[in-house]
């Protein structure tokens, strides 16, 4: 887990961000994770990571669908 001191170093950081570790919550997951772009918005973590389950789709890949889909509902 990441501690809020943590969160408070990133939101400072914007400006500087260089070789810096970034850190974004996944849009579809919810959970933390370490990003090269600010621009990307979805971890690239199985959203099914069940040995025997055959899909390997990860959050980067069904997270922008989702919102698509959402979209046309
Ligand atoms: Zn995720």
């Amino acid at each position: 887990m990441l501690t809020s001191s943590r969160n408070r170093h990133f939101a400072h950081s914007n400006l500087a961000l260089t070789d810096r570790t970034l850190v974004k919550k996944c849009r579809n997951c919810g959970r933390y994770f370490v990003v090269k772009n600010l621009n990307v918005e979805y971890c690239s973590r199985l959203i099914d990571p069940d040995e025997e389950s055959l899909d390997n789709r990860t959050c980067s890949d069904v997270g922008p669908k989702r919102s698509y889909m959402k979209k046309l509902e």
